[in-house]
């Protein structure tokens, strides 16, 4: 009997260790599936830029420079290709670095000044769409972090708050030191919202609730995934409550430096 139960106890270990190595085979296989989905989005994004930069050189050295006012009308199509070309590889860029934080340069960084300078590059979208972008901080903030990793964070989520709002509303950046001493940031909006099943999605890399949409105000659909990678590299976490029509609200939680 002992030998029946020793042999049993021996199967079920092996399958157990089995199971386990299969396991850890379906998430490579997820793995390399995510990488070259990867892969492949980025040729297809790359390619729509390039192939309509190299259709208007051509159209233009064939004739279409003789009118000044085609000429015009295409080097303006181009100049907005090339900025998208642009964004994409510096985008590509900052998701594809793999370092963990503590190799970065730590800096106190004083919240105002950094949140008025944000606010100061966004001036000309703030004045297209008549938004008031409002920054709400209890108290001044010192917080020491990785200013590469921090500013991109709270740039790309004021970003989108500012691009889905309609015009002439509000958008607010508040910002405060929890009880438990983690820093909280939250960007608010009331703009066109997320539904459910999206919200699942949207930080996945190239996930765009509306391709068309995104792609003509200039999003590449990598703006999320920066800042969820980034949040988790600086060991945070990142939390979105968002209702279609109402508004988003995206929050994250950093916990201070580890020492
Ligand atoms: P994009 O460059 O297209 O903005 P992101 O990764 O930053 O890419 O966002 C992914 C998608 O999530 C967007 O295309 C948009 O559909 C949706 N989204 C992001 N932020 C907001 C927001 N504040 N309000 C509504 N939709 C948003």
């Amino acid at each position: 009997n002992k030998r029946v139960l020793d042999l049993n106890l021996h199967l079920f270990v092996e399958q157990k260790q089995l199971l386990g190595i299969s396991y850890d085979l379906s998430r490579v296989r997820q793995l390399e599936k995510m990488q070259k989905d990867f892969v492949g989005n980025v040729s297809h994004e790359l390619k729509t830029p390039v192939t309509s930069l190299i259709g208007f050189t051509e159209t233009l050295l064939d004739g279409a420079m003789e009118d000044p006012t085609i000429t015009r009308e295409f080097l303006t199509i181009m100049e907005k290709d090339a900025h998208r070309l642009e964004r994409l590889i510096q985008e590509i860029i900052q998701l594809s670095k793999t370092d963990e934080a503590q190799t970065y340069e730590w800096q106190e960084l004083d919240l105002t000044a950094l949140y008025q300078q944000l606010s100061q590059s966004f001036q000309h979208l703030l004045q297209e769409k008549q938004l008031d972008l409002k920054i709400e901080m209890p108290q001044p903030i010192n917080w020491r972090t990785v200013r590469e990793l921090f500013y991109p964070i709270v740039k790309n989520l004021v970003e989108n708050a500012l691009q889905y709002s309609p015009e002439n509303s509000q958008v607010i950046l508040r910002s405060q030191i929890r009880p438990d001493g983690q820093l909280e940031i939250q960007v608010s909006d009331h703009g066109i919202g997320i539904d459910q099943e999206d919200q699942k999605r949207i930080f996945e890399r190239f996930y765009r609730v509306d391709k068309a949409r995104a792609r003509n105000s200039g999003g590449t659909g990598l703006g999320l995934a920066i800042v969820k990678d980034y949040t988790e590299k600086l060991g945070g976490h990142l939390t979105l409550d968002s209702h279609p029509k109402v508004g988003s609200t995206f929050t994250v939680i950093l916990p201070p430096e580890d020492k």
